[in-house]
């Protein structure tokens, strides 16, 4: 947002400077008017230029002047064109025309922006970001997005900095997890031979899943890392070990189900994981992995809000700054490359869940923000619900078999 601050500052101060100078050589040098609007807006976009370089992006280390200055020069030529084009438009459907050239300069100062910052002042920003320069799911070197943010440029597989942990979850999500655990169990029913499948379900908190897939009549047990929540299982009797997955486990432990309930995108390492979980897995044994995708609608918003400079949303997806962030982002083909890259297991099922219900909506919104932004939240996030209803969902659930008979 700060970036977006200075861009902004550096835009009014060019525009003073090429009114300034207009005037200038046009009532007090008497100069030609076009002359001396030229001259004005030459010099104004080398200001802009140097500005943008020093001032706004910091991208001045990377000695690749020539290039950017020719860029800018193409988008700062191409303002003319799309301002006039745009106001135009906006005439066309009636707009006064005040407000039609407010309108079409912001749009401008926004989409100047996104192309400086995407394509012209780029460079090697530091980077913390986690996963290494490789993508695990096909291999490619992986692009910095965000100081804290790499992006496989083939996949579109994405990786972040935050430090892994376990933690709280974000309330008001009862109805729709049952709604959702409810889903997943009636597919593992439709793929299972039998009944009475031994499932394992990977950092199950309070025990939702394995209740309810206990009332199915599976033998359950499950691992979490956050202290105390396993004195605290709904489901008297269950097994759930302390720690993290594979290393709470016995040696000799094999399972029929393995299943990550938002939690395989919290792993730093996925591609050691999945390898672990076929390990685990009894011959023609299943793998549940139900997790968010880069590809659903509110990512995609979120994403380009914060190429915008509007970080928020986007930084509430990743967790950043909570107590269990994600480390990974995937859609489904990625996943299933990742899955296939590393191990021998093959797609079975692939649907979307709910991402967003309108019951238990304000609880959940008023667990993460204060109560005046969950006030202005709801309602946006209430209607945005309805709209949401046609997309395909940010939540994918996608299951992957083991071979019935290994080493064939
Ligand atoms: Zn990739």
């Amino acid at each position: 947002m700060l970036r977006f601050a200075r861009y902004v500052a550096v835009q009014a101060a060019t525009y003073g400077l090429d009114m300034g100078l207009f005037l200038l050589l046009f009532i007090l040098a008497r100069q030609d008017a076009v002359l001396a609007n030229v001259a004005a807006k030459v010099f104004a976009g080398i200001f802009a230029f140097l500005a943008h370089r020093y001032f706004t992006f910091e991208a001045a280390r990377e000695g690749k002047q020539t290039r950017q200055a020719a860029l800018y020069v193409a988008l700062w030529s191409l303002n003319v064109p799309l301002s006039t084009g745009l106001l135009a438009f906006f005439l066309l459907l009636g707009m006064p025309a005040v407000v039609a050239k407010i309108v079409a300069d912001v749009v401008c100062v926004g989409f100047n922006y996104w192309v400086s910052r995407k394509y012209i002042f780029t460079g090697p920003r530091e980077s913390t970001a986690g996963a290494g320069p490789v993508c695990p799911a096909c291999g490619d070197a992986m692009n910095v997005e965000e100081t804290w943010v790499r992006r496989c440029p083939a996949c579109a597989f994405m990786a972040s900095a935050l430090p892994p942990g376990a933690g709280r979850g974000v309330a008001g999500l009862g109805f729709l997890r049952t709604r959702n655990f409810e889903t997943i169990l009636d597919r593992l029913e439709d793929l299972l031979p039998s009944s009475g499948a031994n499932l394992l379900e990977v950092g199950c908190a309070s025990g939702w899943f394995l209740e309810r897939a206990a009332r199915r009549g599976m033998r359950v047990e499950g691992i979490e890392p956050e202290p105390g929540v396993e004195g605290a299982c709904a489901v008297a009797g269950v097994n759930v070990r302390a720690g993290y997955f594979p290393d709470a486990l016995d040696e000799d432990s094999r399972y029929q189900v393995i299943v990550f309930n938002d939690v395989f995108e919290h792993l730093p390492d996925p591609g050691r994981a999945i390898a672990e979980v076929e390990r685990r897995l009894e011959p023609a044994g299943l793998a549940v992995l139900n997790l968010p995708s880069t590809d659903g609608p509110i990512f995609r918003t979120a994403r380009l809000l914060n190429g915008l400079g509007l970080a928020g949303p986007y930084e509430r997806l990743w967790q950043k700054d909570m107590e269990s962030p994600h480390v990974t982002y995937f859609n489904p083909l990625n996943l299933r490359s990742l899955v296939e890259r590393h191990t021998g297991l093959r797609l079975v099922h692939a649907s979307r869940l709910s991402v967003l219900s309108r019951k238990g909506l304000w609880s959940r919104i008023a667990s993460t923000w204060s109560p005046a932004a969950s006030a202005v939240l709801f309602p946006v996030a209430w209607c945005a619900s309805f709209v949401l209803d046609w997309f395909p969902s940010d939540i994918v659930l996608t299951i992957f078999r083991k071979e019935a008979a290994p080493g064939v």
